[in-house]
């Protein structure tokens, strides 16, 4: 049989509770910094794919965001991005940590049981756990629904994901690859560097700065000179939030972009990027659906 006829290829949706470890997990298997890996919930908005291209199979992961309580429009949103990639999956992971199923999980393999998807239960961090204990643990979770596999693994540590990985591929549709082998199509570069700059907000900003912020890449070319030039947005809710993001003399929002850029450069391979943040007040966005479409939490 020619290699065509052999191939794979899939839409796998990773969804599972704030900080159970998704964007651990599926940065670990694409080797590459695709979300915000962070112990704060809920640091991962909306629908970002990685891809992981083999000679044999391609995957296509749909990292969502955690599926949670919504208490604003944004975390509605977020509930109901997670449930459309559903939609668009071939295969579903549950991702939970070594523990009994919470109440929230109970929930949600209710809603896995309604999309007819073959799901795997991936047991993550069992770096953190006595191996005599998972056992006891798989029981705890048989009953909630019929998994197509059950898998534990460390995301952190790349235990057990190679075996993940061919369990993955076993279930995908033979079919040739959706995305070419080596390129990022530019949604998804732009997504990369918004979460770059996303990340360095946090990392820099008090608690209520992040969570009222939305980036947007507007605008990227190569310059003449060599290099790149990337214009991004960054929205927020209130003045004042402008003005702590901005800083005194426009300092925090150098060191932001400073950081931002040493990370896209790398991201890139080359250096030479000229990044423009500019902050901008959007009062109400996370109420405003229509923002949030353009913001790219929305999909059409
Ligand atoms: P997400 O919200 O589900 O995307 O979770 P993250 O990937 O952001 O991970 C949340 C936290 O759990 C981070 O501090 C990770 O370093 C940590 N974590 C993820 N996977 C593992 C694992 O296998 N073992 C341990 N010990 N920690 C992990
Ligand atoms: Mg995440």
């Amino acid at each position: 049989m020619s290699q065509n006829e052999t191939h794979k290829a899939g839409f796998v949706s990773v969804c599972g509770l704030p900080n159970v470890g998704k964007s651990t997990l599926v940065n670990h298997i694409i080797g590459s910094k695709l979300a915000i890996v962070s112990p704060k919930p809920q640091t991962t908005r909306g629908v970002l794919k990685g891809i992981l291209t083999t000679d044999a199979a391609q995957i296509v992961f749909l990292d969502t965001a955690g599926i949670h309580s919504p208490k604003d429009k944004l975390g509605n949103f977020m509930v109901d991005a997670a449930k459309t990639t559903f939609a668009e999956a071939d295969l579903i992971y549950l991702l939970v940590e070594c523990q009994k199923p919470r109440h929230d999980e109970v929930e949600l393999t209710r809603e896995l049981r309604t999309t007819g998807k073959p799901v795997f239960l991936v047991l993550n961090k069992i770096d953190r756990i006595q191996k005599d204990l998972l056992l006891p643990l798989i029981d705890s979770w048989l009953g909630l629904m019929d998994f197509k596999e059950i898998i534990p693994v460390s995301a952190l540590s790349g235990e057990n994901t190679d075996r993940l990985l061919e369990l993955t591929i076993d279930n995908l549709p033979q079919t040739p690859a959706f995305y070419p082998e080596d390129i990022l199509s530019d949604q998804i570069q732009r997504e990369f560097i918004a979460e770059f700059i996303r990340e360095k907000i946090y990392k820099y900003t008090q608690e209520e700065i992040p969570y009222s912020t939305a980036v947007v890449v507007e605008e990227m070319k190569e310059r003449e000179e060599g290099g790149a030039y990337i214009r991004a947005h960054i929205y927020v809710e209130k003045d004042s939030q402008k003005g702590i993001l901005i800083g005194a003399s426009g300092a925090m929002i150098k060191k932001i972009g400073l950081a931002a850029r040493r990370e896209i450069q790398q991201f890139m391979g080359y250096g030479g990027v000229y990044l423009d943040l500019q902050v901008k007040v959007e009062k109400h966005w996370r109420e405003n659906i229509k923002a949030l479409k353009k913001f790219g939490y929305a999909r059409q």
